[in-house]
């Protein structure tokens, strides 16, 4: 009779010998020391503030190797991406000549960002304006349906302040990229499924989102720890936060 147990119990081994070897590499990988703009949109200021102050997160909060595995992944499905517009005849430019990602650094270096692409040229009846900022996410069939049902402001709020301050921020380099809608690409991981969305240069949240930048740059050089977002810890934004514990563990 053919014995099925074991394999659970292989799979078991090797994930935990993959997942190990995973955060191994990741722990060995320096931290930033700059607010990354794409995570601007967060909504409370202190867990932003304690990201950039690379606080420790609170105990089982570092990522796992599943967790790992999901971000390798998104890369993977964003350079399937690259290649598939590519082959549509969309001219994207994901690379400096010298062969550096596009990116900005403001505030003396303490914010930066690096975006996914710059369209150039396109097919002529998708009456594209150039240059183009490209921002790509691989999400889960949830996630991407609700995108596509909502649209990228109501749906995912951080990811279109993200957009938002590239737009702004990458126009001193690439005259025109803010005045032009941006090409928003989700791609359903499950399905393979696209959807495409232009975003217009929203100047407004672009400045909020500066300023929110600037706030937590002054406020942790004063050594002032700013507000929580909620006033209870079962809060939904605190409930997934990983510095939940020590948040709450603190006087202020
Ligand atoms: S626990 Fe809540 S209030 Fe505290 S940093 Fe996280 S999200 Fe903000």
């Amino acid at each position: 009779m053919l014995d099925f147990n074991h394999r659970p119990k292989l799979s078991d081994k090797i994930n935990l010998l993959i997942d190990k070897a995973l955060t191994s590499e990741h722990s060995k990988q320096t931290s930033r020391d700059y607010l990354g703009a794409s995570r601007l949109g967060v909504s409370c200021n202190r867990a932003l503030q304690f990201e950039y102050t690379d606080t420790p997160k609170d105990e089982d909060q570092n990522f796992t190797g599943r967790t790992l595995k999901i971000f390798q992944a998104g890369h993977v499905f964003e350079e399937l991406m690259i290649k598939w517009l590519r082959l549509a005849g969309i001219n994207l430019i994901t690379q400096k000549q010298n062969g550096n990602q596009f990116g900005f650094a403001v505030a003396g270096g303490k914010v930066k960002g690096h975006i996914d692409g710059v369209i150039i040229d396109a097919p002529e009846d998708l009456d594209f304006k150039f240059p183009m900022l490209w921002e790509c996410k691989s999400l889960n069939d949830k996630s991407w349906k609700d995108v596509v049902k909502k649209g990228l402001a109501v749906s995912k709020p951080i990811y279109a302040a993200q957009v938002a301050i590239y737009q702004a921020y990458m126009e001193n380099q690439i005259e025109g990229i803010c005045k032009n809608p941006a090409l928003f690409t989700a791609i359903n991981k499950d399905t393979a499924e696209i959807h495409f969305e232009l975003i217009d240069f929203d100047q407004e949240l672009a400045q909020k989102t500066s300023d929110k930048a600037v706030k937590i740059l002054c406020a942790t050089e004063a050594h002032e720890l700013l507000p929580r977002i909620a006033t209870d810890s079962t809060h939904f934004e605190c409930k997934f936060c990983p510095w939940q514990q020590r948040c709450w563990g603190l006087k202020l």
